[in-house]
């Protein structure tokens, strides 16, 4: 009998905090490739003697964080110490909280492409400290640390996943949600944010899950989607070959898209954890909860409902538009400078997210700035150019990044409102169409505006798309 197999996924997510300073030292948090080891200080060094200090600002981001995702707050936690030697570790332990975070039980629900909805809770987040940055040549390492003692939240999934899209979705989500806090620059890229992928496989239906195999080394949410593919094929077949799943820690390896054994549970480490001594017990009163909600930023939600009552758009649209912060920022900026909403919100919906689409870039990437997509809308909406027109003008302007008026008279584009020119066409028209003009005046009511339409397009057609669609329609119908 073929055995059919479920599979089980639980994310573990790192986010760097963009709080300007160190976790426990006041030495700039800025991670740059350029002053290699001059954000540093006996503190972050781990010099003997050297004592730690909590950033309140680090509390204060964690805990939106911990807001965003629905997290309940634990008044009282702790810090503990998470030992094992390596040069990355100048303490030869990392500071984590471990025993009890200051936030758990949250969940982040998103909708899959099919419409499926999803929710994955949260089983913890806690505050700890970044590694300094290794970096192997070939013959020599060299050891960055700007980075030790960067902040980090750590936001430990529930094992509810049971696809690569499901893992994909609720990595963007959470991407996006962070995003809007403003508390971190959530980018894969600048390794602001990190992800290992705890995966397993089980018969379906079996209340029991299988042995896990973390995934460390995914460089993108696509390879994080791929390796969770790759694992759940490997394992099946290691069962279905008789064999069985050993929990151990393996790498993506992106070259050959596959993974690796990193180190089998024999060579696990045991991180003799302990509580820290040299830092205070973490207390949160309702006060500074409180406060954080008040000081929190525009959520995506609170944006939605501003753009319905403020620009007149429906929800779908706002939901769209609000998805990705940097989408809705574009989307203001274009609505500010043109000063019309319900045109901005058209093109962006239609013509922007098309191009982002076909080329498969975010906005950040996009070649037209705001401020030429709203002199576009405003050559429309003051019938300068017809909206056929608008179309061509865009596709240039996606390559031409010079101010679209200056396109626009270059190319002669200008809508067609003289009518005494657009007369000539209507009559040149008419006399050639004959037919439809008898097809017009013996159609019912219900069927007249679509024959109408045809004539015009006629016209429209012999203007090359420039005569105003309004007076051409109001010609034709004075002449007919
Ligand atoms: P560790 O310290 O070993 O990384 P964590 O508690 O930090 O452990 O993370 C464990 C992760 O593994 C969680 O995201 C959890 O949901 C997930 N997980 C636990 N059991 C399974 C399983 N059987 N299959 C897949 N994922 C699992
Ligand atoms: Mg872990
Ligand atoms: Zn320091």
């Amino acid at each position: 009998m073929i055995k059919e197999w479920e599979s089980v996924i639980g994310l573990e997510v790192h986010l760097q905090l963009k709080t300007g300073t160190k976790v426990w030292c006041g030495c700039s948090s800025e991670y740059d490739e350029q002053g290699i080891n001059l954000h540093t200080c006996p503190i972050c060094l781990g010099h003997p003697g050297a004592l730690p200090k909590l950033n309140k600002k680090v509390v204060n981001y964690a805990l939106k964080a911990a807001l965003a995702l629905n997290c309940k707050i634990n008044k009282e936690s702790g810090f503990d110490r998470k030992n094992y030697f390596y040069p990355d570790a100048p303490k030869n332990y990392q500071i984590t909280q471990f025993e009890k975070s200051y936030a758990e039980k949250g969940y982040i629900e998103f909708k899959l492409n099919s419409g499926r909805e999803v929710k994955v809770g949260i089983t913890k987040i806690q505050i700890e400290e970044d590694t300094a940055k290794a970096i192997h040549a070939k013959n020599e390492s060299y050891l960055n640390y700007n980075r030790a003692s960067i902040p980090l939240i750590e936001i430990i999934s529930e094992p509810d996943m049971r696809t690569s899209e499901e893992a994909y979705e609720y990595l963007n989500t959470l991407k996006n949600i962070i995003k809007y806090t403003g508390i971190s620059d959530v980018s894969m890229e600048l390794g602001s944010l990190r992800c290992d992928a705890n995966i397993s496989v089980m018969e379906k239906g079996s209340k029991v899950f299988g042995t896990r195999v973390e995934v460390k080394n995914l460089n993108s949410f696509k390879a994080v989607a791929r390796a969770i593919d790759y694992e759940i094929g490997r394992q099946i077949e290691l069962i279905q070959n008789g064999g069985k799943v050993d929990q151990e820690t393996r790498l993506w390896d992106e070259e050959n898209q596959i993974t690796k054994v990193m180190r089998s549970k024999e060579e696990a480490m045991d991180y003799r954890y302990f509580n820290e001594p040299d830092l205070l017990k973490l207390v949160i009163t309702d006060e500074e909860i409180e406060n954080v909600k008040k000081d929190m930023p525009e959520s995506r939600l609170a944006k939605v409902e501003r753009f319905k009552t403020t620009y007149g758009i429906d929800e779908t649209e706002a939901l769209i538009l609000t998805e990705e912060i940097e989408l809705s920022e574009y989307f203001e900026a274009v609505v500010r400078n043109s000063g019309n909403p319900k045109i901005s919100a058209n093109w962006v919906l239609t013509e922007v997210l098309r191009v982002l689409k076909n080329k498969n870039i975010d906005i950040e990437k996009f070649s037209m700035s705001a401020d030429s997509l709203a002199k576009i809308i405003k050559l429309i909406d003051s019938k300068v150019i017809s909206s056929k027109i608008a179309k061509e003008l865009f596709e240039i302007c996606l390559v031409d990044l010079r101010d679209p008026e200056v396109i626009v008279k270059e190319k002669s584009m200008v809508q067609l409102s003289d009518s005494s020119e657009i007369e000539k066409m209507v009559d040149e028209v008419l006399v050639a169409n004959q037919k439809m003009v008898e097809d017009y005046k013996n159609a019912d009511d219900g069927r007249k505006p679509r024959v109408l339409k045809g004539i015009v397009g006629q016209v429209m057609k012999l203007s090359k798309g420039k005569a105003n669609p309004e007076l051409v329609n109001e010609l034709i119908l004075k002449k007919i």
